[in-house]
């Protein structure tokens, strides 16, 4: 391909980096203190209040993997453990199960929302199932008070994965401060990115302090003092623990993507209204019912004919437009296929159905135009 057509190559994800993104990194390597430091502290109370959690809750990590081994670890899942989780997830949550010796149960999703189904779980727990993580998708939240009172009815840790919802609203309440256990991720994709890094939000300050630690290879080493960039001189391993901190570069980054919220929410949930007119007098594309008030969509989706659907890519991608799958199903990694008990008929469809479209935070409405129009066209000539 010409320079001119790589230029025009409409990216499926891109970071927002501009000037401020820029010069908060200068500054942070200016400042001299290039692990965990005072910009970590600052990132973590600008996620704090922006979900509107007592900040020392909040405790800020490497990656969103990161976030979910220690969230895992923390609720105290053993080796042996059943943790019940969406075949159709990240692949960071079977590795993070099979980090701690736990063991990844497959349950299903709802046709609606790509979000866990509650029944369908329920009726696959064992007297080993631990714990759920439930996963919010795309733009779509799962129904967490339906998930709080069969968590508790069943005696169950539930840990939310809020990696694509950083910043969204569920009735009234800031995803991140109405469970347990909540992770994000601000990986290079992600509503906001630090370049990598995660966080958890705990239920409490005495487990969040866990947190700390273990994100610190279990060292006793004092918080505060990093916070001030600097190091105690001695210190205590406690616990079992891993390099799993944030780094003051990433912090600097991360909190100026934090302030550039509303922006971003904006772009984004205009980019996937102008989608969905568009896309809605393609008779063969299927748009998923949708509620973007107070949502920061992460990613926009349709669903196609199975048949069509990677001729649809290929035809998206000679046109310069990238697309997506999330997800391909666990069930059908190497590694993952032995835990595949029973029927996942939702996932399965679904996954032969699903492709991701590009959305990204300022993305223009022209750019969104192009991909509908290469969409249509496929359409009509099929
Ligand atoms: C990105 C993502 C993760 C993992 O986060 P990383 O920061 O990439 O480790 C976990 N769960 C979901 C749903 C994700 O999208």
């Amino acid at each position: 391909m010409g320079e001119i057509d790589q230029a025009e190559r409409i990216a499926l994800f891109k970071p927002l980096l501009e000037q401020e993104e820029h010069e908060a990194a200068q500054a942070a390597l200016q400042v001299g203190w290039l692990g965990m430091g005072s910009y970590v502290a600052g990132f973590e109370r600008a996620i704090a209040n922006l979900i509107e959690v007592a900040a020392p809750r909040v405790v800020a990590v490497s990656t969103g993997h990161a976030a979910l081994h220690l969230a895992l670890l923390i609720a105290d899942i053993r080796a042996g453990d059943e943790v019940m989780t969406p075949s159709f997830n990240n692949a960071a949550d079977f590795q993070a199960i099979l980090a701690t010796g736990g063991v990844p149960v497959f349950c299903d999703i709802r046709d609606d929302t790509l979000c866990i189904d509650i029944e369908d779980a329920e009726r696959r727990l064992t007297s080993r199932t631990k714990a759920i993580i439930a996963t919010d998708y795309g733009h779509q939240i799962c129904d967490h008070e339906a998930l709080r009172q069969m968590a508790k009815r069943r005696n169950l840790r539930l840990i939310h994965d809020a990696a694509h919802s950083f910043g969204s609203r569920y009735k009234g309440q800031m995803v991140g401060n109405f469970s347990d256990f909540t992770i994000f991720s601000f990986d290079p994709i992600k509503n906001i990115t630090c370049i990598d890094g995660g966080a958890i939000v705990l239920p409490d300050a005495e487990s969040a302090n866990s947190a700390r630690s273990m994100r610190f290879l279990g060292m006793t080493q004092s918080t505060d003092l990093l916070y001030q960039n600097k190091r105690a001189g001695t210190y205590d391993i406690e616990t079992i623990g891993f390099r799993y901190h944030m780094a003051n570069l990433h912090a600097a980054i991360g909190m100026t993507q934090i302030a550039k919220m509303k922006v971003i929410l904006e772009s984004r949930q205009n980019a996937c209204h102008h989608y969905n007119k568009r896309l809605s007098r393609v008779a063969a594309v299927n748009i998923p019912a949708q509620d973007l008030e107070h949502r920061v969509p992460f990613m926009y989706y349709v669903r196609v004919p199975a048949d069509q659907r990677d001729n649809l890519r290929a035809f998206l991608d000679d046109r310069g437009i990238e697309t997506g799958i999330h997800w391909k199903p666990g069930h059908q990694f190497t590694l993952l296929r032995q835990f595949h008990r029973s029927d996942l008929k939702t996932t399965e469809r679904v996954a032969n159905e699903i492709v991701s479209l590009p959305l990204h935070s300022k993305i223009s409405l022209n750019q969104v135009d192009r991909v509908s129009d290469a969409i249509a066209a496929f359409f009509d000539a099929s």
